[in-house]
């Protein structure tokens, strides 16, 4: 559906939907879709392009959460590695496994590093994308050509995903709309309508090309635009 036809869409009258969410980063693409698939009806609006903020300009990582597994949150990791594998399998056209060598310095190092990853690998069962392993202090440096080979003891070789995360937005938001959302980009949210309770009810809508301001009432109104709630409430 071409993005005239979804805003004629959206100013329609009476328009309630289920969810009107506002932002069209992974955030709100992602619970798009997540609402269309349950049967929702859902209005996403999105200021700018689809993902054209920081969510065009991350790392690209499908990661697992090292870090949060030094701070021992295994439970996070564990559902982390899980969903990484479920989007490699689902999405091979966007994804690829990506190695990665973590240089030690001294034995505490090692026996750390080489611990702690082979834990991550395990923790993603039949998911795992390779097995975890120390790498000597020659093989290490013909992986890092770059680094000081009197500063290293070894390394540990382990792997997460990467993967193209604009496309995958643009693939999960087609398809919410192939589910039956409406979505529109060039179209931001420039304020909240309430009832005489105070309670949310819509929003007003501010249609960039057509350069006229309309009004879309819903259920549940989705703050995803990574904005304070506050700050939200104040548009
Ligand atoms: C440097 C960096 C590296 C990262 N690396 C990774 C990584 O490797 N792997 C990973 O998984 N994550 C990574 N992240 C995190 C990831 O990028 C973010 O968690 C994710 O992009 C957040 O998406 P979002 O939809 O919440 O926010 P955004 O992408 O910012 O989307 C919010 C959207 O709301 C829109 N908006 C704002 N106000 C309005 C309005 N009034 N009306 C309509 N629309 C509005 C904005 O235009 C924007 O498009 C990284 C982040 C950074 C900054």
């Amino acid at each position: 559906m071409k993005r005239k036809e979804m805003i004629s869409k959206l100013k329609v009258t009476p328009n309630t939907y289920d969810f009107i969410i506002i932002g069209g980063g992974a955030t709100g693409i992602g619970i798009a879709l997540e609402a269309s698939a349950r049967g929702y009806s859902v209005a996403l609006l999105e200021k700018s392009d689809f993902t054209k903020s920081t969510s065009s300009k991350a790392t690209k990582l499908v990661h697992g959460g090292v870090r949060y597994l030094a701070q021992g949150n295994i439970g996070l990791v564990r559902e982390a590695v899980v969903e990484r594998g479920l989007l490699l399998k689902n999405a091979p056209h966007i994804t690829k496994t990506q190695s990665f060598v973590i240089p030690t310095h001294g034995l505490y190092d090692e026996i750390l590093y080489t611990i702690g990853l082979t834990f991550y690998d395990l923790l993603a069962g039949r998911l795992s994308l390779g097995r975890s392993k120390r790498l000597s202090k020659t093989k290490t440096l013909e992986r890092i050509s770059l680094i000081n080979p009197d500063k290293i003891s070894a390394g540990v070789l382990y792997y997460d995903g990467q993967f193209d995360d604009s496309r995958l937005a643009v693939n999960t938001l087609q398809s919410a709309v192939e589910l039956g959302a409406v979505v529109a980009n060039y179209c931001a949210v420039e304020g909240l309508l309430k009832d005489a309770n105070g309670k949310i009810t819509g929003v007003k809508a501010f249609d960039e090309e057509g350069k006229e301001s309309f009004e879309i009432k819903g259920k549940q109104v989705v703050n995803a635009t990574g904005v304070f709630a506050d700050d939200v409430l104040q548009m």
